[in-house]
């Protein structure tokens, strides 16, 4: 019960469909669709759609007791401009799969083939293809949907690939695998002036001169401690693009990263302090918003042990190494009510990073990721 050729080769050429007509997150409307009708042949027992936006989920039921198994992919792009020159690159100007969710997505409709042909013995199968991983909300959403309970999961398991690592070799680990990070804009306000006469407003210059260096000095440990943070600025903005006023207001924007949930708090917490003592000094007031809210990714040892288990079947070499990684993911959101846990699949040494624009999904991964997470199934529901 495995893929045949014919199905690898359509696998490849839908996924390099859906690369070539990439969507940015939340607006993953035409992916889904696609989703929806390659599984339409595969007869599932139940298809969500619009879950948490634009999310879809496949149901393959045994119709005997058992528990509910969930495999998680992504639908979104990036606003990223492909560079890779291949056939099959983006046909939509500014965006494109620079993270490889096109990939992912193929590995699980590779289950849909599957598990179309042959349902699970017990419980049942959940592919849940999931919108907006890149901004955030995408997990969030489909968990705080309704009907999610319809397909709420016993264990949830998902993969991403990683360039860096060698080609098909996994990296697993309990605990941590993915870092706590938030988005942090930082508003100053104080009052703009004729910029002959700077003395009669209130100019937040020199406060951003000051916090910009004093907001990455907040973050401590080397990146092995459970105790890390990690604070970078990303973006400044003062005043208008003039010369006639002395600026009256400024906004810098930072993102914080640590490795658990806890320490992120004690972080912000800092940070809004730090910001609200500078503003002060210098007579302006400090607001603060928060975007693109990511919790640690945390897997649970059970889940992992099943994931290990399919490995050493499936004699796919692992290890440690690499974990946890500083970027942040939101499948962490699907272990809350469920034991999950997620794995990285090596993209090869010299593949070029995620998010760069030269980045194209290695489909050779397809047959690979789809063969560990069938034996993980066939593992737990026979
Ligand atoms: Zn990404
Ligand atoms: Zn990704």
């Amino acid at each position: 019960m495995t893929l045949t050729n014919r199905d690898l080769i359509e696998l490849t050429e839908w996924r390099r469909r859906l690369h070539r007509q990439p969507e940015i997150s939340n607006e993953e409307e035409k992916t889904a669709r696609e989703v929806v009708n390659f599984l339409a042949d595969t007869g599932p027992d139940k298809v969500l759609t619009g879950l948490g936006g634009h999310g879809v989920a496949a149901v393959y039921d045994s119709g005997e007791a058992g528990p509910t198994v969930l495999f998680r992919s992504e639908l979104d792009a990036l606003p990223i401009e492909e560079l890779s020159g291949v056939e099959h690159a983006s046909r939509a100007p500014g965006k494109s799969h620079m993270c490889g969710h096109d990939g992912h997505t193929a590995i699980l409709a590779a289950l849909g083939r599957q598990f179309g042909r042959e349902r699970p013995a017990r419980g049942r199968v959940v592919l849940m293809f999931q919108p907006a991983e890149e901004t955030g909300n995408g997990a969030a959403g489909v968990v705080a949907d309704p009907r999610f309970s319809e397909i709420a999961p016993d264990f949830a398991f998902s993969l991403h690939n990683l360039p860096g690592v060698p080609f098909g070799e996994v990296r697993l680990k309990a605990g941590t695998v993915n870092c706590a990070s938030r988005g942090m804009r930082i508003a100053l306000d104080g009052k703009t002036a004729h910029s002959s006469m700077p003395e009669t407003g209130t100019s937040p210059m020199i406060a951003v001169s000051e916090l910009m260096p004093a907001l990455p000095a907040l973050g401590r440990g080397t990146f092995a401690d459970d105790d890390f943070g990690m604070v970078t600025v990303t973006h400044c903005a003062m005043g208008e693009a003039v010369f006639g006023i002395a600026p009256g207001s400024a906004e810098v924007w930072a993102t914080l990263r640590t490795r658990r949930d806890e320490r992120m708090a004690e972080l912000v917490a800092a940070a809004e302090a730090l910001a609200t003592g500078i503003a002060a000094r210098h007579g302006l007031s400090a607001r603060f918003a928060y975007h693109e809210i990511f919790l640690a990714s945390v897997n649970a040892p059970d889940a992992v042990e099943h994931l290990n288990r399919a490995l050493d079947q499936e004699g796919v070499s692992r290890s440690e190494e690499t974990l946890p990684i500083r970027a942040s993911e939101d499948f962490g959101i699907f272990g809350h009510n469920a034991k999950s846990a997620m794995f990285f699949l090596g993209a090869g040494e010299k593949h070029p990073s995620l998010h760069n624009p030269d980045y194209d999904f290695p489909d050779d991964l397809i047959p690979i990721g789809s063969r560990i997470f069938m034996r993980t199934a066939r593992n737990l529901l026979g």
